[in-house]
């Protein structure tokens, strides 16, 4: 039987996810949680319209103004090593752009902070996930290299914009009971994951894998 489709164009079918969840599950992503968070979001929601039909393909798609929403391997790869060490209360997650990473994180952790630059993105963000019912994200347009810093500490924060060094205002806020922090380090291109976990003044550093981010900048754009 065809699948149902109120879009006429595969995007919403059950089969079109189940696609991309056996793929990222054969591509190394083991927890089942993160899998089931990529497979209910509707991340055709995220993008474009004229992109919806793109998707559930295992691909970084434009959000406007550059950005860049990313592919779910990475969104899933970020959230599992985030979540690697057990649940987390407070997370911080610079970077805002169109909300999805915002929805992935939302039924795994109880609270999140997320900021952005760029006002429009901010604003749209805000508004998708009131339209989806996530009331457990809190947003601030603001410059996240800096963090936020009167909600810290964080057990968590994921940076998706990759500066040239880890911002030292991001270590501090960690909380220093095994905090951790999943950021792209390196200049334009190509940059490396990085993991780092904290504890007490002690800043464990691994990389995870190479990666593509675009870069984390300074100020705000209106
Ligand atoms: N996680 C997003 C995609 C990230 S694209 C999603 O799921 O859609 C990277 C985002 O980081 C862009 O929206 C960019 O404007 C933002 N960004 C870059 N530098 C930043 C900074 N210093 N503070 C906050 N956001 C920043």
């Amino acid at each position: 039987m065809k699948d149902i489709d109120i879009h006429g164009i595969g995007m919403t079918s059950r089969r079109t996810r189940d696609r991309l969840i056996n793929r990222l599950a054969a591509q190394g992503i083991d927890s089942v949680e993160v899998l089931e968070v990529i497979r209910k979001t509707p991340r055709h929601l995220f993008v474009d319209e004229a992109l919806s039909h793109r998707a559930y393909e295992d691909t970084a798609l434009p959000i406007g103004f550059g950005q860049t929403l990313s592919q779910p391997y990475i969104v899933a790869r970020m959230t599992e090593a985030l979540m690697a060490a057990g649940p987390l209360d407070r997370v911080l997650e610079v970077g805002t752009g169109s909300g999805y990473q915002t929805a992935i994180l939302s039924p795994l952790v109880k609270k999140i902070y997320s900021v952005e630059r760029i006002k429009p993105l901010y604003e749209r963000a805000k508004k998708r996930l009131k339209t989806l019912s996530i009331h457990n994200a809190q947003f601030k347009l603001s410059d996240g290299g800096m963090g936020w810093s009167v909600m810290s500490p964080f057990d968590g924060i994921i940076v998706t914009a990759a500066p040239d060094q880890v911002p030292e205002e991001l270590l501090q806020q960690l909380s220093e009971d095994n905090g951790r922090l999943i950021i792209p380090v390196g200049g334009r291109g190509v940059q490396d994951l990085w993991l780092i976990t904290r504890h007490g003044d002690v800043f464990k550093r691994e990389v995870l894998e190479a990666v593509r981010f675009v870069p984390l900048l300074d100020g705000i754009q209106r």
